[in-house]
């Protein structure tokens, strides 16, 4: 035995996942520094130096010696703190993921992809399905491969899907997305039949020095302390985060749309915070951070939807932003502004959808992947298949692959499975706000006067502190119960129809 006793084990790991939260460390500043400041023409030495730490970062996990290590933990699992017992399985977890596929097929999916995502630019580009085409079909039988290797126990989709949300089925999504049709096709279709609402002041010029202050004082509102988080430019808007005292959140400025920008901000700030009010404990650990995907899409969407679109968080920051915007907004009311930042509109893009007809996105998704990953669809029939798709559950005609299923880079990037977490995400905000009302009443009138700590707070003692301890699913159970879309549904059934007067 390699081990001479438990302490040595205990700190032989301890040490390697400190090691491991360095080298992230620096990968993730050398994104971050990539993606915002970086000169066009610096990509060579940084993609050198991105690929040997890599590599080694690949080695340090995968290296043979923790398998050893591993299995010595886990036979004085009882002996262990319950933190150090979560860690040594979140560590299984990710060693086992690169010890079940074999080296030879990792090394080629890694060039696949690598290919694959240059090519999905140049077809969305070119609005050129069938030549991205090849190049989905190999992904789509890897990832039912390496599904079998995952867990051969479960369907291949589901154990897929249990990459990004520990124990998510098909079964689940099934009935969630069917409730969630029934609620939002017929409120759209109600909502047609209205008045539309007026939201053509949100594009006038705001020019974007102006829009940078309006950030600042967001970030400000929503309390993130500039000592601890910062915020860059890029593309695409994301959170980074290296420890919990250091995050960054990333917009994009549009001249002619005020709310692209204020609602990323507020976006990324919901998931800053949950990496901020993580507890110390974790850093540097395989603990660190948020849990999954699907829980950390809860935070930001809670952050943007339900407290960014409500009428209590407008109203308080309105004249703050009728005095940046003083001509812009001069004949806007708040009650005006919050109408036009909750309009309802069918329309061919996702990242760009409104709050209702967000998850009808993804649940076209959803359908495709899950047949994919059966082998009832065929690749090639993918672009037929969406647009009929689109046409039943948003009632709008795709014209052109661009905007239609060439339009996301997840399948590009090997993401099969990802998708529905971002709905899941939207639909536990609501039954954490129940939750989270049953113990401050007044949580929105807080938010009305601009106090938005006791709701931090409350997510912070609930589910941010926790960091990874818990598994998704307990993490969630533990403070709001079983999870039920209907706090979801009911949700958005209130608000659209008070918002439409329907
Ligand atoms: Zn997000």
């Amino acid at each position: 035995m390699k081990y001479q006793n438990l302490n040595e084990a205990v700190e032989t790991l301890k040490k390697l996942e400190q090691t491991m939260a360095a080298y992230n460390h620096v990968l993730g500043v050398l994104y971050l520094d990539a993606t915002t400041v970086a000169p066009k023409g610096t990509a060579e030495g940084r993609g050198q130096t991105m690929g040997i730490m890599s590599g080694i970062v690949y080695d340090l996990i995968a290296n043979p010696d923790n398998g050893e290590l591993l299995t010595y933990l886990e036979s004085h699992k009882e002996e262990l703190d319950a933190q150090t017992k979560r860690e040594v399985e979140v560590f299984r977890k990710q060693y086992d993921q690169y010890h079940k596929i074999p080296q030879g097929e990792y090394i080629a999916y890694n060039v696949l992809i690598n290919d694959a995502q240059s090519v999905w630019e140049k077809a969305k580009n070119t609005n050129d399905f069938e030549l991205f085409a090849p190049y989905l079909e190999k992904i789509v039988d890897y990832n039912r491969k390496f599904a079998g290797y995952y867990n051969e126990k479960l369907a291949p989709y589901d154990a897929l899907l249990n990459e990004y949300e520990e124990g998510l089925t098909m079964k689940t999504l099934d009935a969630f997305f069917a409730q969630l049709r029934e609620t939002i096709v017929p409120l759209v279709s109600k909502i047609q039949n209205t008045k539309p609402i007026n939201a053509e002041f949100l594009n006038k010029n705001y020019p974007i020095e102006k829009q940078r202050e309006f950030s600042d004082y967001l970030m400000d509102v929503l309390g993130m302390d500039r000592n601890y988080a910062g915020i860059g430019e890029t593309e695409h808007p994301y959170t980074t985060n290296f420890n919990n005292k250091d995050v960054r959140i990333t917009t994009h400025y549009y001249e002619n749309a005020l709310d692209s920008s204020m609602y990323s901000v507020i976006h990324e700030a919901g998931h800053a915070i949950y990496e901020l009010d993580c507890d110390d404990c974790y850093n540097y650990t395989f603990l660190a951070g948020g849990v999954s995907m699907g829980i950390h899409e809860s935070q930001s969407r809670f952050y943007e939807n339900l407290i960014g679109r409500s009428y209590e968080f407008i109203s308080y920051i309105y004249p703050k932003m009728q005095e940046l915007f003083m001509e812009q907004l001069a004949d806007v009311s708040a009650e005006d502004f919050y109408k036009a930042v909750n309009k309802v509109q069918p329309s061919l893009i996702r990242t760009e959808a409104d709050e209702l007809t967000y998850c009808l996105h993804i649940m076209v998704r959803y359908e495709l992947e899950k047949k994919l990953i059966d082998g009832s669809l065929k690749v090639k029939d993918i672009p037929r298949q969406w647009n009929r798709l689109y046409k039943e559950y948003l009632g709008i005609d795709v014209p052109d692959d661009t905007r239609g299923c060439l339009q996301d880079s997840h399948w590009s990037g090997g993401s099969i499975g990802y998708f529905p977490s971002y709905a899941l995400g939207s639909a536990y905000g609501p039954q954490m706000l129940d939750a989270m009302k049953k113990e401050i009443r007044d949580v929105m009138v807080q938010v009305k006067n601009g106090n938005l700590m006791p709701m931090r707070n409350w997510l912070k003692e609930h589910f941010h502190k926790y960091a990874c301890f818990f598994k998704p699913r307990q993490l969630f159970n533990r403070t709001c119960g079983k999870f039920d879309a209907k706090y979801y549904t009911d949700y958005l059934k209130d608000k659209f129809t008070k918002l439409y007067d329907l």
